[in-house]
């Protein structure tokens, strides 16, 4: 008799357990499930642009407010490449390789981009212009430096 008590404890002990562990498990889903929303789909502050050279970034500026207001000065910066100056180009929120003295010139035929999904790659000079959400804990690293940007 005691023996069945026992066993029907561990049992309920055992489903007790199993609850809290799918809860639990639940909860973690929920939780990857809203970061990977906020980080990904919904801007919080808007987004910003990165020109990477050779894996280090030389330019970071904020490209659009969290409604989408286009929020960067329009004008070009002028950078120099392996290949010699190239001129990035930003307009209305959006952002463009306008001159690239790589051989191929597919990053100037890549056209304007203001989606993360969409960089403007430069494979010969080894430059990326990319566009990202970013947090509302953003911090500007490097510029728009108002000096470089040439209207
Ligand atoms: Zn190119």
């Amino acid at each position: 008799m005691e023996k069945t008590l026992e066993k029907e404890h561990r049992s309920r002990v055992w489903r007790l357990k199993a609850a809290v562990m799918l809860a639990a498990g639940l909860v973690v889903c929920v939780v990857v499930w809203l970061f990977w929303n906020m980080s990904l789909e919904k801007p919080s502050a808007g987004l910003r642009v990165l020109v990477e050279q050779e894996g280090r970034v030389v330019y970071e500026g904020l490209l659009q407010d969290e409604s989408g207001k286009p929020v960067h000065v329009d004008g070009q910066i002028h950078m120099k490449g392996s290949a010699g100056e190239y001129i990035v180009e930003f307009q209305d929120g959006k952002v463009r390789m306008l001159l690239s003295h790589c051989p191929d010139k597919i990053c100037m035929n890549e056209g304007w981009t203001e989606t993360p999904s969409r960089p403007v790659i430069c494979l010969p000079q080894k430059i990326i212009i990319s566009v990202e959400y970013v947090g509302n804990g953003y911090i500007q690293l490097n510029g728009p430096d108002l000096d470089a940007v040439v209207k």
